[in-house]
């Protein structure tokens, strides 16, 4: 395991302290879908930036977020894109989002929001980030943004509130699946311990992401399980949306599945195709070092990490049936011919 190779200096953390005490006031829009790093590492910036004088406002931006992260400390702060009134900002801070067009509704109902005419402070750890900010804190071998935006908030010398320890370590241990993936370092450890020292509290965390669910989530996987798939060595399946009429769910609570099927002997990679309006949103994993599912989800236009990535996919039955072939011959062992 290595020590986590990325360093953030001083210089750097207080720009992006200045750029955000230079607004009247910043808006956090999170990335479509919003997971746990999504969500709990903008609202540590909320909490930690208030006492700095920066009013800070987190939005999620495709009008929902996941029920399941209500525990999160500061989560009546957050105000959802289409349903609450669109507050007043003269910059845009976009924290673990590695592309402006992931914003959901509040991209795709006016794309100039993001165009650079409203400065934006871009706080992220995707390998896919285009660096569209002023201001670029990106560090693609950090586990989590929440670890990014621990140090930030050590190096402005903000105290380590409970509220904001129970935020970062939410966004790590969704992120890194409870300090197990691959990406985890030892100094995602380390972070986190510093973590528990201040105050968070590392069983609810667990509980809220990975253990508790509704019942729905039970007759999703039922759904989804009965259907399961291969093509290749590529395990896979589909999430319609009368599965989730039938069941009362959300599409988050799929996000397990995926991991679970990664797992499954025989498969290179797995994947969830969630029916969208023309299409499907499509979530990959995989176990094994040498596929790099952020890399096949580059290939149609999406982007992730390494072991977790995603894109879409337009069309029909034949287009899904190309996509999946296409991953399929992606990731099938190499064997270089001397
Ligand atoms: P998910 O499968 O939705 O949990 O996403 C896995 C990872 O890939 C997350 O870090 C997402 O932010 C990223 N991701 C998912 N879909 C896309 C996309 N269309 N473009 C860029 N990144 C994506
Ligand atoms: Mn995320
Ligand atoms: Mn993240």
């Amino acid at each position: 395991m290595s020590d986590g190779d990325w360093s953030l200096d001083q210089v750097l953390a207080m720009q992006t302290l200045e750029r955000l005490q230079s607004a009247r006031r910043v808006l956090m829009p999170m990335h479509q879908n919003v997971d746990a790093d999504g969500l709990a590492s903008p609202l540590a910036l909320v909490h930690a930036l208030a006492p700095h004088g920066v009013e800070a406002i987190p939005l999620a931006s495709d009008g929902q977020f996941p029920s399941n992260l209500e525990f999160l400390p500061g989560i009546e702060l957050v105000k959802v894109y289409g349903k609450d009134e669109l507050p007043d900002y003269d910059m845009l801070c976009l924290v673990d989002c590695s592309d402006r067009r992931r914003l959901g509704s509040f991209y795709a109902d006016d794309p100039l929001r993001v165009n650079g005419s409203v400065p934006i402070v871009n706080i992220d750890h995707h390998v896919t980030n285009d660096r569209f900010g002023v201001v670029n804190v990106v560090f693609p071998n950090a586990a989590s943004t929440a670890e990014i935006v621990a140090d930030l908030i050590g190096r402005w010398g903000c105290p380590m509130t409970t509220n904001i320890a129970q935020c970062l370590l939410a966004g790590i241990y969704g992120d890194t699946l409870g300090l197990r993936t691959e990406a985890t370092t030892s100094r995602t450890m380390r972070t986190a311990a510093d973590l528990v020292d201040a105050g968070a509290n590392p069983a609810t965390i667990t509980d809220s992401l990975f253990r508790l669910k509704p019942r729905s989530t039970v007759c999703l996987w039922e759904h989804a399980l009965r259907r399961v798939s291969w093509t290749g060595s590529l395990i896979w399946t589909e999430v319609a949306n009368t599965d989730l009429e039938a069941c009362h769910a959300q599409a988050s609570e799929a996000e397990g599945l995926v991991n679970f099927l990664a797992g499954t002997e025989g498969s290179r990679a797995a994947l969830i195709m969630y029916e969208t309006e023309g299409g499907w949103r499509v979530s990959m994993r995989s176990i094994p070092q040498d596929v790099d599912v952020a890399a096949i989800a580059a290939e149609f236009g999406g982007g992730g990490h390494p072991r977790a990535a995603g894109c879409q996919v337009k069309g029909s039955e034949t287009e899904q049936t190309a996509f999946l072939e296409r991953v399929a011959e992606l990731i099938v062992p190499r064997t270089d011919s001397i």
